[in-house]
């Protein structure tokens, strides 16, 4: 049944839909059970970190028709914890229940040349880019976006996959190969101090709350820590919490919008990518904040008020990647560290298994 705008909020015993069943979808489900919600996972995969902590799991490819419709009609609301999901899904369960966010939102969102162009329609700063759809396009986007440059996949790219540097002109050929000849986004390199990123949590009534930009390093791609707040200038804090909320505001997002940006060694933020979905760097809200990222969705998903984000202290948050998750004996004893781990089976290379909070003070 389709829940009316401005309809009361679902009560607790209603069931929240997640479309993803990894450990955003865990943590999640771990924060609906805290507010007397069910969580009903649909993943292709089978016993993944979100369905062992689930109510219910469909275990469906994510074009089974059947399945969604099966999955739309045994829940209250849908929402995501993964947004490489095919369009017709969502647009398929929007007809049954409600989804947050929408697939407006994803179909912007999946697409680095559409989102970079959406942010740059509302004067938010990105690095130079071009769309690229043939190694002519290449040819010509190098000869505006002078090297070194980063050449992208449109779609379907995360930590790196999809992405080739070039560090002259004559690398585009390589280039255009190393990515798989796909449609692609040329930008230009950015010589940034730091990582940034900000989460944007918005309700079904507009209500907007946002988390302190926190400061992200990667390593082989892949985020390794996040120090929450990011110890940087207040103005250019502010900058990237008000990107964030005109991003979260332009493309009317309800749920969650984690956006990722360059700060340049001058003070100046550049957008670089955005996900509408708890974020990696956003896993030190939980110990660190009165509403963690994955409870600020839940309360979306069902109506309710947004929690408050001030947090009560600062954060470091390790992710434990690959065989960092040895370390668990230690990690668990250390009484200075909030062990997080997302139940995988198996440990490979690049995986994240976990994270470890560290917090300044004791709430
Ligand atoms: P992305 O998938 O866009 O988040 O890119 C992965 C990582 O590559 C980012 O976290 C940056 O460290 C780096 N990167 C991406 N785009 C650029 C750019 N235009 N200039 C410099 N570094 C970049």
């Amino acid at each position: 049944m389709k829940k009316p705008p401005g309809s009361s909020p679902l009560p607790p015993g209603s069931t929240i839909g997640m479309l993803g069943g990894g450990q955003l979808g865990r943590m999640t489900a771990l924060a609906a059970a805290r507010l007397g919600y069910k969580l009903h996972v649909f993943s292709p995969e089978p016993d993944g970190p979100a369905a062992q902590v689930a109510h219910r799991s469909t275990v469906a490819a994510y074009d089974d028709e059947d399945a969604l419709e099966a999955f739309a009609r045994a829940v209250d609301v849908v929402t995501l914890e993964f947004e490489n999901l095919p369009p017709a899904a969502l647009e398929l369960i929007q007809r049954i229940v409600p989804v947050h966010p929408s697939a407006q939102v994803l179909r912007v969102t999946q697409d680095r040349l559409e989102e970079k162009t959406f942010a740059r329609r509302l004067g938010i700063e990105t690095a130079p880019f071009a769309g690229v759809d043939s190694h002519g396009d290449l040819e010509k986007a190098v000869a505006m976006i002078a090297p070194p440059a980063i050449l992208k996949t449109r779609r379907f790219g995360y930590d790196g996959k999809g992405q080739a540097r070039l560090e002259r002109r004559e690398d585009a050929a390589r280039a255009w190969r190393a990515i798989g000849e796909a449609p692609a986004i040329l930008e230009g390199f950015v010589d940034f101090a730091l990582e940034l990123s900000v989460i944007v949590a918005r309700g079904q009534d507009g209500a907007v709350r946002a988390y302190p930009a926190v400061e992200n390093r990667h390593c082989h791609h892949i985020l390794a820590t996040t120090i929450a707040p990011a110890a940087i200038p207040a103005a250019a804090a502010k900058e990237a919490e008000r990107i964030a909320v005109a991003l979260a505001q332009g493309l009317d997002v309800v749920g969650l919008l984690a956006v990722e940006m360059f700060m340049t060694p001058d003070g100046r933020v550049l957008m670089n990518e955005m996900a509408p979905r708890p974020h990696n760097s956003g896993h030190w809200t939980i110990d660190a904040c009165p509403t963690s990222q994955f409870e600020q969705l839940v309360r979306v998903a069902a109506g309710l008020p947004l929690g408050p984000v001030e947090p009560y202290t600062p954060a470091l948050m390790t992710n434990l990647i690959g065989h960092d998750v040895d370390a668990w004996p230690r990690l668990v004893a250390d009484p200075t560290a909030r062990l997080h781990l997302y139940g995988k089976a198996e440990v490979r290379p690049g995986r994240k298994m976990g994270h470890v909070t560290r917090l300044k003070r004791q709430p």
